[in-house]
């Protein structure tokens, strides 16, 4: 509702109450001024008819007959009655008698030009009629006759003894009555107009002055409640979908806890322990484990988020201003999102103008934080097509720069009334379509609040069902001009995705570690390497790098350089004073985001063996080990050797029963991180479980206890998605939404083929992998079943 709207309203209904009532006032006041007026007139026509009967002596007018016309008596009374006809306003005076009842006759008539003659008769009005029974009266309607259109006023004339002696006639043309009752009227319709109009100006005065305030107070205070029950609504939502996020990880931590104590007992109570069982049963505890490690990670980043919004709310957010490389910020977004995209399947591009300077002074954190929020909503929302991170910038006044930056999606869109809910906190759209997607639904605000201490904007232009776009400006100070350079051409190629990548060397007997403060850009380096088989240590501080190469001798180091607390020069330099470091000598090799003219002799002469520059390219990186790496422990691939092993592996899985079963093995083998083993290992579990969790569905169908079929619906939509059966982790997927929904037309119609699919798939693996099915006859131990009110969770999202 418009702010104003409702005041807005009341106040011109009030205002037109006011006119209709003073307009319906002024007409019935008018109405009854006219029958005034017509009274008034009337009554003058009779005080003249009254004066010229009283100057008349009846006593001779009784005795005037047609004999007597120019007699002394005759004159007398010719001249009294003349005088009154000089009147202006009337046209005849003349006298009458009653010769018998209802009969009137001229005795005289004024009129100098067309007199009527003596004894000639009149009509009788009911005027006429009172005033020959001594009752002066006014005709009340118009008569008319040879001489025109009248209105005439009669009195009667008395002689000595009281009786009438004759009558006294005044005529006021028919024109001058109306003429006389229309100007008067109007002169009162005029008057009540100023009334009318003086009396609307005053209230609108009054309501200016008193009215609308009061008005306008109530129609805020209403549009207020309103607001407030909205994000009071808006807060319960809030509430209790967090909960849901909440409990979704720690599900997850409880459900996978209890397979790792099962894993534990199940173990302990094998009657022949062998290496192999170990290894099997401490591949599957670590598989578990990464599991929890991340729901914890989710854990925390919603209590991150709760608290960054607590803190905004109280006022104590911070921007703390630091130096940093914008071509590290955008290669830590490449590595946070590449593999997001890529694991839905989307296309990620990243466009970064070659031009904008490397070096600025700003928030990182917070800069990233935005890019990372709006960039992680765009993976969330879009389930087929692209996403596009674009940087670009404007220099404005000396040494600033409006960093531009774009995130464009193709995905489910924003309708057009939703936008303005956008930044509105606790506000979660489309919650129909969405409610299988994570989220808390503070991300944008807390993304719109960062923006705005920054003094920058943030603004969104979106196609319902067709993509969103969010554009961010932000203010930063430059530092340097040396430009970031072609950025996507260094992306392109560090792509695993990239058929064109192959490991060049293999060192299974190599040692390294990596050190960089960043956890992501830890992973991708080491899957980047995870095919040469080297053996690879990770420290996430300068000050852990030092304690670890203490203690082993690494073949090499690679050390980030920006680091907080310790940067990579200063752990170098412990490492190389330390005589007593088993890692003294190692070469140690600096990774940086600074690609300045003469970095490199910068940090050689600082210390370094060599350097790289970030975004760190695959092909690079391992030139830089086979040139450091002690030779004897490099064994180079040469194309025919991996043609041989291509070969070797060639046709060993038939997965041809799995794909016709609506299987995708590649996108399987992508969850098993390539492994093979993992995968079959993966493949016959799931199996195996099948009969137990089909026969929950089935009973919970039944029972119509959607809360308890969804859960196990979850859980099948994880596995499969888990294995590459997609059509059927979609279809799971639609069957959880509509079972949260209790929409039991959506669950009865695809139930049945769901559960075809689900069986088709473990026949097509017991099929490929016979042992599975004995298995299956053993799994009822490892089948689990949710307890009340605990959701467990599997795997991936
Ligand atoms: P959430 O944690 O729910 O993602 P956000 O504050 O980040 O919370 O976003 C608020 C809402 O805005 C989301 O629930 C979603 O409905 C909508 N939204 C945000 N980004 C996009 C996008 N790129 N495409 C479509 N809808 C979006």
């Amino acid at each position: 509702m418009n702010k104003n709207s409702l005041s807005g309203k009341i106040i011109l209904m009030v205002e037109f109450i006011l006119l209709i009532s003073s307009i319906l006032f002024c007409t019935v006041s008018i109405y009854r001024a006219r029958i005034g007026i017509r009274k008034a007139i009337q009554q003058r026509m009779l005080d003249i008819a009254n004066c010229a009967s009283g100057s008349v002596n009846g006593d001779i007018l009784k005795d005037i007959y047609e004999d007597d016309i120019g007699s002394p008596e005759y004159n007398k009374v010719y001249n009294t009655l003349s005088v009154f006809r000089d009147n202006v306003e009337l046209e005849y005076v003349y006298s009458l008698r009653e010769e018998s009842e209802g009969n009137f006759t001229f005795i005289m008539d004024t009129d100098p030009v067309d007199p009527a003659p003596y004894g000639g008769s009149t009509k009788c009005t009911n005027a006429l009629s009172l005033a020959g029974k001594g009752i002066a009266a006014v005709d009340e309607v118009p008569y008319s006759d040879a001489w025109g259109e009248f209105y005439s006023a009669y009195s009667p004339v008395m002689d000595s003894t009281g009786k009438v002696a004759g009558i006294v006639a005044v005529d006021f043309s028919a024109d001058w009555f109306e003429g006389q009752l229309s100007a008067q009227t109007w002169s009162t319709v005029g008057s009540y107009v100023v009334i009318l109009f003086l009396t609307l100006l005053l209230a609108a005065v009054l309501s200016m002055l008193t009215v609308r305030p009061f008005v306008r107070m109530q129609g805020q205070l209403l549009e207020e409640k309103v607001r407030a029950e909205s994000a009071n609504n808006a807060k319960s939502d809030f509430l209790a979908n967090m909960s849901h996020e909440i409990r979704t990880p720690i599900n997850a931590v409880l459900g996978m806890n209890e397979m790792i104590l099962r894993e534990d007992r199940r173990v302990s109570e094998l009657p022949v322990m062998n290496e192999e069982t170990v290894k099997e049963a401490f591949k599957n505890i670590d598989n578990y484990a990464m599991d929890v490690k991340k729901a914890g990670h989710n854990l925390l980043a919603i209590v991150n988020d709760i608290l960054d919004f607590s803190k905004i709310e109280a006022g104590r957010f911070d921007i703390t201003e630091a130096p940093y490389g914008l071509s590290s910020l955008v290669n830590d977004l490449n590595n946070m999102i590449l593999f997001k995209a890529q694991d839905k399947d989307l296309e990620f591009n990243i466009e970064v103008d070659p031009t904008l300077p490397n070096e600025l002074c700003g928030d990182e954190l917070r800069n990233r934080q935005i890019f990372t929020n709006l960039l992680n909503n765009a993976v969330k929302y879009t389930q087929e097509g692209s996403i596009l991170f674009k940087l670009d910038g404007e220099r404005t006044e000396e040494g600033m720069l409006m960093l531009k930056a774009v995130v464009r999606d193709t995905g489910i869109g924003i309708k057009a009334e939703d936008l303005e809910k956008l930044f509105t906190k606790f506000e979660r759209l489309e919650m129909k379509h969405n409610s299988t997607v994570e989220g808390t639904g503070l991300g944008l605000v807390i993304t719109k609040a960062l923006v705005d201490m920054m003094g920058g904007t943030i603004s969104v232009e979106s196609e319902y069902r067709k993509g969103s776009t969010f554009t961010v400006m932000i203010p930063q100070k430059i530092i340097s001009d040396v430009p970031v350079g072609d950025l996507q051409e260094r992306f392109k190629a560090n792509n695993p995705e990239n058929e064109a990548y192959r490991e060049t060397f293999h060192a299974p007997d190599a040692h390294i570690l990596i050190v960089d403060d960043t956890r992501i850009n830890l992973t991708v380096v080491v899957n980047l390497l995870k095919n040469t088989e080297m053996n690879i240590d990770t420290a996430t501080s300068g000050a852990k790098a030092v304690v670890m190469a203490e203690r082993t001798g690494y073949d090499l180091i690679l050390m980030d350089q920006r680091m907080p607390e310790m940067n990579g020069t200063e752990a170098l330099n412990l490492i190389r004073g330390n005589p007593g470091s088993a890692s003294n000598r190692s070469p140690i090799i600096c990774l940086t985001a600074d690609a300045v003219m003469g970095a490199k002799d910068k940090y050689i002469s600082e210390g370094f063996t060599d350097y790289l520059t970030k975004p760190i390219r695959i092909a690079s990186l391992e030139k830089m080990l086979m040139k450091y790496l002690p030779e004897k422990k490099v064994e180079r691939i040469q194309e025919d050797i991996r043609a041989a092993r291509a070969k070797e592996n060639e046709g060993k899985e038939d997965y041809a029963p799995l794909i016709e079963a609506g299987v995708d093995p590649q996108t399987g083998l992508k969850y098993s991180q390539n492994d093979d083993m993992l995968y079959k290992t993966l493949l016959s579990e799931y199996a195996a479980g099948m009969e137990n969790k089909a026969e929950n569905l089935n009973s919970n169908l039944r029972a119509k206890d959607w809360d308890t079929y969804s859960i196990y619906v979850h859980s099948l939509k994880s596995t499969s998605k888990m294995i590459g059966a997609t059509a059927l982790s979609e279809q799971a997927a639609r069957l959880e939404a509509a079972s949260s929904d209790k929409d039991v037309d959506t669950i009865l119609a695809e139930h049945d083929s769901m559960m075809e699919k689900y069986k088709a798939v473990a026949r097509a693996i017991f099929t490929m992998i016979p042992e599975a099915e004995s298995q299956a006859a053993r799994s009822g131990a490892m089948e689990f079943k949710p307890t009340k009110g605990v959701v467990l969770e599997f795997n991936p999202k």
